[in-house]
């Protein structure tokens, strides 16, 4: 279903590769899109100005570590997220599960939902599938997440099994709240809905075995969300086993939703998944990955700290156009990052941000052009994930 401030729009196929555009209240998607991720509210190293420069067009929040601080109650009094952080474009927010599984201590799943302590303070807390809608109410994203539950891979069919048929419970159950809070605005007393025109995507889960990744699929749908997501990848199985998921899961998800893969990957993921039928990706390894001196370019990962860059006077990648790339050599920041400058992070991070969302610009031009094959072609035959020397 769609409702008026929120549409996908399918404009072009090429071969399963889709080139669409996503209208949210804060604005439209072009699409296959990548996400940064702005984990507390900021990506990190970078401001918001730096995001727009790059063409970022939606950027992702983690409800998780913005529940804990400053608290969603305080940012729904500033007027939601959008307006607490300065952000005028849509934002994509998680239901706060993966950072659950990821970072908290003693968690424990129940079917009621998720009891955690906090990595801060060690506080307790439950968060359900109604809260996690709550939340996201709140905070007012375009986009929000439907809690589900995660698990460690590889995950045996039983225990993966368990896990998708809870994720479809707690599905129903948030689709139910965020229905309620939608239509019957002030039902829920402890609730200031920040975003009226918010959408919410259902969580396609099932590990790597087909089966059940079909089964969630047509349950999910069936409770009918205005997106899909496809949740539970890029947890450490091979990139092969992640596509072939990934094209069986796409193609069974309907034409006119956008479909998201959450939290994936390397450039190649991004490629590989696009020729698949994904329109959404968001992954930490652009911004993490430069502030840890790795800079990612079309030949493959560039470990900055190299000795061999010490007096090298050519750009990271003398291909790109970034603002680091037109600027400063390769010694340059090599120096910044071994003396621990925070520029170094700065301008790393532009120049990873600036690949990713330069590749999605590049994917779309070639979707419209029907010329997608051709740089899958060229973009396997020069991307290396070994690192450069
Ligand atoms: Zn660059």
């Amino acid at each position: 279903m769609s409702f008026p401030d929120f549409t996908f729009s399918l404009l072009h196929q090429d071969g399963a590769a889709r080139r669409g555009a996503l209208t949210t209240p804060h604005g439209v998607v072009q699409t296959p899109a990548f996400m940064p991720v702005g984990t507390r509210g900021a990506v990190k190293a970078v401001t918001h100005r730096d995001l727009e420069d790059l063409g970022a067009e939606i950027i992702l929040g983690n409800t998780y570590h913005l529940y804990l601080k400053p608290g969603d109650d305080l940012i729904a009094r500033a007027g939601g997220l959008h307006a607490f952080i300065g952000w005028t474009r849509p934002i994509l927010t998680d239901s706060g599960g993966y950072q659950i599984f990821s970072l908290a201590e003693r968690r424990r799943i129940t079917d009621e939902g998720a009891e955690f302590r906090s990595h801060l303070d060690g506080s307790r807390h439950l968060l359900t599938p109604e809260r996690a809608a709550d939340i996201q109410a709140q905070l007012g994203s375009d986009i929000a997440m439907v809690l589900d539950e995660c698990i460690a891979t590889p995950a045996d069919r039983e225990s993966a099994r368990v896990a998708m048929e809870r994720s479809v419970r707690w599905a129903a159950r948030a689709r139910r709240r965020f229905l309620e809070l939608r239509d019957e605005p002030g039902s829920v007393p402890s609730v200031r809905a920040t975003n009226p025109g918010q959408a919410q995507f259902g969580i396609i889960q099932g590990a790597t075995h087909h089966g059940l990744r079909t089964e969630s699929v047509q349950a999910t749908r069936e409770i009918d969300f205005e997106g899909y997501a496809i949740g539970g990848l890029s947890v450490g199985e091979p990139p092969e086993v992640m596509y072939d998921v990934v094209a069986h899961t796409a193609a069974q998800l309907p034409d006119r939703q956008a479909r998201y893969l959450m939290g994936s990957g390397m450039p190649d993921d991004l490629i590989e998944c696009v020729a698949r039928g994904i329109d959404l990706f968001d992954c930490v390894l652009p911004t993490r990955n430069a502030r840890n001196g790795q800079l990612l370019t079309r030949a493959g990962p560039m470990a900055i700290r190299n000795a061999r860059y010490a007096e090298d006077p050519l750009p990271p990648d003398p291909e790109c156009g970034c603002v680091t790339c037109r600027r400063f050599s390769r010694a340059y920041l090599r120096h910044l990052y071994m003396v621990g400058e925070m520029t170094a992070a700065t301008l790393m991070t532009l120049h990873n941000l600036y690949f990713y969302l330069d590749t999605m610009w590049r994917i779309r031009e070639a979707i419209m052009f029907s010329t997608f094959e051709t740089l899958r072609l060229e973009f396997r035959r020069t991307f290396s994930r070994r690192p450069q020397h």
